[in-house]
C-alpha cells in the first residue's frame, strides 16, 4: 500500500477532531487498506508500532532528526533549526524544507507503508553504541524518497508528535462499519479488545475473518486482559441498597494491581494500564510459580508493601521505591511486598471471565497454593450491616483503605466500570466524600523557594464522551519540596510546544505536558465555572465545573493510565450529591 494514501488521511484527521468526521476518514482509510496492512495502519493512525504492552518504543531525538534532514536534503542543520523555530512543528519544518530540494531532483521510488512500517521498527530496536548513526542512515534513506508532505508525517511519528485525537472507540466504529456496515456491531469489536488490549490484531481478524471471527475471538496468555474497574460508593447503608442481601466483601489494598500470566517458570506481569512490570518485581517472577498448580493461568492481585516485622500493610507510595532500571535487587530487600490474589481471568487454556465471582474464588484457591508471600486477600460473604461494618473495621485496622464489594454471581466484565463491583473507602479524607485522580495538562513555573519547578499545576477530569481532557482546577498546595521535586523530574520530559488536541482548556498555562500523569487531590466542594471546562453544559448552559479549595494529598498515581483519572460523570454526580446533602440540611 502507497504510504501517500496514508499521508493524505493523515492529512484530513489533522484538520477536525469531530468524532464523525474522523470516523467516516478513517473508514475511507480501512475501504483502501489491504488485509495484510490493516494492523500496521491501526497502530501507525495512533502514534505506535505495537500495542503498549509490548513497549516498542521509537525514541528518537529531535537532534536526530534534524541531522537526518540535513543530511537527506545537503540544507544546513543551522537553517533546519530556524525554519523549525518558526512553527514549533519538525514535520512541517521538514517538509518546507525538502519542498526546496525536490524542486531540484526527482523521487527514487514510491515508499510504501510497509517500508517505513519496517524501517521505524527497525528504528526502535536499534541499540548499542553505532545506534544513532544507523537511526540516521534510516530516516535520511526514507526521507530521500518521501515527498515532502509523507516526509512531515513519517517524522511526527518518530517524534511521538503525531496528534491525531483519535480515540480506541473511534477506530473501533470506523472498523465495524467497514466490515459489517452498521455502528452497533462495535461492542463485539469492543470485547476482543478487552480480552486482547491489541486493537491491531482486533482490526486484522475482523478484515480477515468478518464479525463472526472476532466473536470467536479467544483470551491469549501473555496478552494483557483489560482490568474490571468499580463504581464508588459512599457508605455501608448504600452499598446494602445497591447489592441486596448477599454479596462479597474484600479488603481493599492500597497497593499496585498487577495481572499476572503464568506458565511453567514463565511469568509476565502487567500494570493496571497494561504497562509491562515485570522488571519492578523480580520476587514475584522467581517465588510465583512454585505456588501455581495449573498448566497456565492469568490471576489478578494487589502488590502490597508490608512491614516486615508486623505483617502490616503499608501505603501504595512505598513501592515508588521499585520504580527504577538499577540496582532493582536492593529495592526488593529493602521494600519487600506480599502479593494478594484476588481473581482468576484464564486457567488451564480456558477463559475465567464468563464465570460468576463465587466460582472464580473457588478456581482461584483451588488452583493457586497460599504462603507467607503468596495470598488469597481477605475475603467474607456478608449478609448484613453489622457484618460489612465489622469486616470494615477489620480491614482498616490492618492498614487497608477500605472495602472492594462484589456481586457474587457476575461475571468479570473486562475493560469496564460495570455496576457489579463497588470500592467503599473508611476515611473520607474531605467534604467531598472521596478524593480525585486528575490528570496533570499544565504547569506554572514556582517563585521563591519553589523556583526551578512547577509551583502550580492544572488539572483535568477524563471526559469519556469525546474522549478528552477538560481543565478542572489549579493546585498549589499539599506538596512538600520532595513531591514538587519529583513531580518536575517526572512532568519536565512531557512539555510540549502545542496544547495536545485531546486537552479542552482556556487558561493561559506557562508550559503544556503531554496528558500521561495523574495525581490525587481532595477539595471542599464542586462549583459552576465560567472558566473551567470540565462537564461543561451539563448542569448549566454555558458553565463548566471546578474544585474549590483542591489540595494534593501526596499521591502520584503512577499505576493509573489517564482514561482511569475521574470521569466528568462522576464529577457530575458528585456535584448533584452534595446538592442533595445541603437541601437535607436546610430542611433539618
Ligand atoms: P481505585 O484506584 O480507587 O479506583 O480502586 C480500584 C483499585 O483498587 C484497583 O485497580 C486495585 O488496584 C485496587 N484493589 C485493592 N484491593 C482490591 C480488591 N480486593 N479487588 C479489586 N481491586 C482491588
Amino acid at each position: 500500500m502507497e504510504f501517500s494514501v496514508l499521508a493524505n488521511s493523515f492529512y484530513k484527521m489533522e484538520s477536525t477532531r469531530k468524532r464523525l468526521e474522523l470516523t467516516q476518514f478513517l473508514v475511507e482509510l480501512f475501504e483502501k487498506t489491504p488485509i495484510e496492512v490493516i494492523s500496521k495502519i491501526v497502530y501507525l493512525i495512533q502514534g505506535k508500532l505495537r500495542p503498549d504492552f509490548e513497549g516498542v518504543e521509537l525514541g528518537v531525538a529531535e537532534k536526530i532528526a534534524i541531522k537526518s534532514i540535513s543530511k537527506s536534503s545537503g540544507i544546513a542543520i543551522k537553517k533546519i533549526e530556524e525554519e523549525y523555530r518558526k512553527g514549533g512543528d519538525l514535520g512541517h519544518a521538514a517538509s518546507v524544507i525538502l519542498e526546496q530540494k525536490t524542486q531540484m531532483t526527482f523521487l527514487a521510488e514510491d515508499i510504501t507503508v510497509e517500508r517505513v512500517y519496517e524501517t521505524l521498527f527497525r528504528i526502535a530496536n536499534l541499540e548499542g553504541s553505532r545506534s544513532q548513526d544507523m537511526k540516521m542512515k534510516y530516516i535520511s534513506s526514507l526521507l530521500n524518497d518521501a515527498t515532502p508532505m509523507e516526509a512531515s508525517y513519517i517524522l511526527k511519528i518518530l517524534l511521538g508528535s503525531l496528534r491525531l485525537g483519535i480515540a480506541e472507540n473511534t477506530v473501533m466504529d470506523a472498523l465495524a462499519i467497514t466490515f459489517s456496515g452498521d455502528k452497533k456491531n462495535r461492542s463485539v469489536l469492543q470485547h476482543a479488545y478487552n480480552v486482547s488490549s491489541d486493537l491491531g490484531k482486533v482490526a486484522e481478524t475482523v478484515a480477515e475473518k468478518g464479525m463472526k471471527g472476532v466473536e470467536k475471538f479467544e483470551i491469549a496468555l501473555f496478552n494483557p486482559i483489560r482490568p474490571m474497574l468499580a463504581d464508588r460508593v459512599k457508605s455501608e447503608e448504600e452499598t446494602l441498597e445497591k447489592f441486596g442481601e448477599r454479596f462479597a466483601a474484600e479488603y481493599k489494598l492500597d497497593g499496585e494491581r498487577v495481572q499476572l500470566h503464568i506458565k511453567g517458570k514463565e511469568v509476565l506481569l502487567f500494570s493496571r494500564s497494561l504497562e509491562n512490570i515485570s522488571s519492578y518485581y523480580p520476587d514475584i517472577i522467581e517465588k510465583i510459580p512454585e505456588n501455581i498448580l495449573a498448566e497456565n493461568i492469568i490471576l489478578e492481585a494487589e502488590a502490597v508493601a508490608i512491614n516486615e516485622n508486623t505483617g502490616e500493610f503499608l501505603p501504595f507510595q512505598e513501592l515508588m521505591h521499585r520504580r527504577r532500571k538499577y540496582k532493582i535487587e536492593k529495592a526488593v530487600t529493602q521494600y519487600p511486598i506480599t502479593v494478594n490474589l484476588f481473581d482468576i481471568l484464564y486457567c488451564n487454556g480456558k477463559s475465567c471471565l464468563e464465570l460468576g465471582y463465587e466460582e472464580r474464588r473457588e478456581k482461584l484457591e483451588k488452583n493457586v497454593k497460599e504462603d507467607n508471600f503468596t495470598k488469597y486477600i481477605p475475603m467474607s460473604v456478608i449478609k448484613n450491616k453489622s457484618e460489612i461494618e465489622e469486616f470494615m473495621e477489620n480491614s482498616i485496622n490492618s492498614g487497608s483503605e477500605g472495602l472492594m464489594l462484589k456481586m457474587l454471581d457476575k461475571p468479570y466484565q473486562a475493560g469496564s466500570r460495570g455496576s457489579h463491583w463497588l470500592k467503599l473507602k473508611r476515611e473520607y479524607q474531605n467534604e467531598l466524600g472521596d478524593s480525585l485522580d486528575l490528570v496533570v495538562i499544565g504547569g506554572f513555573f514556582g517563585k521563591g523557594r519553589r523556583t526551578g519547578s512547577y509551583g502550580t499545576l492544572l488539572l483535568a477530569t477524563y471526559d469519556e464522551d469525546e474522549d478528552t481532557f477538560t481543565s478542572i482546577c489549579k493546585v498549589g498546595t499539599g506538596f512538600s519540596d520532595e513531591d514538587l521535586d519529583q513531580i518536575y523530574q517526572i512532568l519536565n520530559p512531557k512539555v510540549t510546544i502545542k496544547k495536545n488536541p485531546r486537552i479542552t482548556s482556556e487558561m493561559e498555562a506557562d508550559v503544556w505536558f503531554e496528558p500521561e500523569l495523574v495525581i490525587e487531590v481532595v477539595a471542599s466542594e464542586i462549583t459552576l465555572s465560567p472558566i473551567h471546562k470540565a462537564a461543561i453544559n451539563k448542569i448549566r448552559k454555558g458553565a463548566g465545573l471546578a474544585l474549590r479549595f483542591p489540595k494534593f494529598t501526596g499521591k502520584i498515581r503512577i499505576e493509573k493510565a489517564v482514561e482511569d483519572a475521574s470521569t466528568n460523570e462522576e464529577i457530575v454526580a458528585l456535584y448533584n450529591g452534595q446538592k442533595k446533602v445541603a437541601h437535607e440540611k436546610n430542611l433539618m
